[in-house]
């Protein structure tokens, strides 16, 4: 066995010859460009791309099989030089009631062994999305329905991004997944924790004791795959091989989380939307101190504060350890260029924020950003907390 990096949830900006499928993301995100940028750049082995069921990046990944550098492999996925395994994803936005009887909705990921598996599940979409081509689409069903149809062509349903405000279960649906899922509660093997929490603050609830915590970087352009990710052992690359480390089988686990301090994510505060700022306070805020106002957006931090049923963190005894990470575009004093000079003398993102001494760092960039990129991986740096969409920052020691 052996460790890897896995990275779950990428989205697709356009595709090859440039039809949109998320539009907010970048266009040079497409199939190819994130399997190559997976294995020349960010060192990452397995990678779910999770635009896969638009029937235009079918067609790109049915081309990109043709070209020779990549196949399909028994065990699932699609193997790409050897190096990375591609999962096949599909993000979908389910419709549920929520507790206050309004509707939620709520963002899951579906994975899928085989190109074929999702493109027939792709099939089966088209009758409850409107726009089967674009990314992360709202279907007319419910998260209890959705589960039925993932795994009748094979696949794995995980809760995206779990606790976000607008479009996610805990944020935007629920105080408990098992009141969504009922009895397919134990269907899921997993759920993401996005990037304004950790495990720390997920495992003040305790239902999620019997599930894994995964965190993915939801990137929507190059530089930001692998801002999270898993270190997963493994017996080899496959999506066969993933499930049982998601799942903890056989000796296959998830060694570690990789993720962002939660304070850096856009939703970790509540934010009042009449001041344009983050509400000071002790959580759980759910008015502004300033204004009065209800008009706000739920930090993910004051969320959690508010469904906890465990008085404080007890994690299960598999859990594995959450490790924080800063990615290079967070450190203060770091632009493109300075990043680019990095990677080309280190090889990959990963080298520069876990492995380098200072001294070999400032070999290249100078003293004082090697000071900062080692008092980040230290966790010495101040960092402002996020909130109503707004990425927290990093603020120098
Ligand atoms: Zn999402
Ligand atoms: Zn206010």
């Amino acid at each position: 066995m052996y460790e890897i990096f896995a990275d779950l949830h990428v989205h697709i900006g356009r595709t090859k010859n440039n039809k949109p499928i998320k539009i907010t993301a970048a266009r040079s995100l497409n199939f190819e460009n994130i399997a190559k940028e997976c294995v020349e750049r960010k060192g990452i082995n397995v990678v779910g791309i999770i635009d896969c069921a638009s029937p235009y990046v079918i067609e790109d990944i049915e081309e990109f099989l043709k070209q020779g550098d990549a196949y399909e492999i028994e065990d699932g996925g699609i193997i790409y030089k050897n190096k990375v395994c591609i999962i096949l994803g599909s993000e979908i936005e389910t419709s549920e009631i929520n507790e206050e009887g309004k509707t939620g909705s709520a963002h899951n990921l579906c994975y899928f062994p085989k190109l074929k598996d999702i493109k027939a599940f792709s099939n089966e979409m088209r009758n409850h999305i409107k726009n089967i081509t674009l990314s992360s689409q709202r279907a007319d069903i419910s998260a209890y329905e959705l589960i039925d149809i993932v795994e009748k062509y094979n696949g794995v349903l995980i809760p995206a991004h779990a606790f976000t405000p607008h479009k996610s279960f805990y944020g935007n649906c629920t105080s408990r997944l098992e009141r969504i899922f009922k009895e397919k509660y134990k269907k899921i093997p997993a759920i993401e924790l996005g990037l304004s929490s950790d495990t720390f603050l997920a495992d003040k609830i305790s239902e999620l004791e019997t599930k894994a915590f995964l965190t993915n970087s939801d990137a929507h352009s190059l530089p930001k795959i692998a801002r999270e990710y898993n270190k997963m052992l493994v017996e080899d690359i496959s999506y066969k091989e993933l499930f049982k480390a998601i799942k903890n089988e056989d000796g296959r686990k998830i060694i570690c989380n990789y993720g962002l301090d939660p304070k850096l994510g856009k939703y970790h505060r509540t934010y009042c939307e009449v001041c344009g700022k983050n509400i000071e306070g002790e959580a759980p805020v759910t008015k502004c101190n300033d204004c009065d106002s209800r008009n706000i957006t739920m930090g993910v931090f004051d969320r959690i504060e508010i469904i906890k049923d465990k008085k404080e963190t007890k994690s299960p005894k598999n859990r594995p350890p959450y490790i924080y990470q800063i990615p290079l575009t967070f450190i203060p004093g770091l632009g493109g260029k300075t990043i680019e000079k990095l990677i080309d003398n280190f090889e990959t993102e990963m080298n520069i924020l876990h492995k380098l001494s200072q001294d070999d760092i400032e070999g290249v960039v100078g003293e004082k950003i090697a000071k900062n990129i080692v008092m980040a991986r230290e966790g010495k740096l101040n960092i402002q907390a996020g909130g109503g969409g707004v990425y927290g920052k990093v603020c120098g020691n």
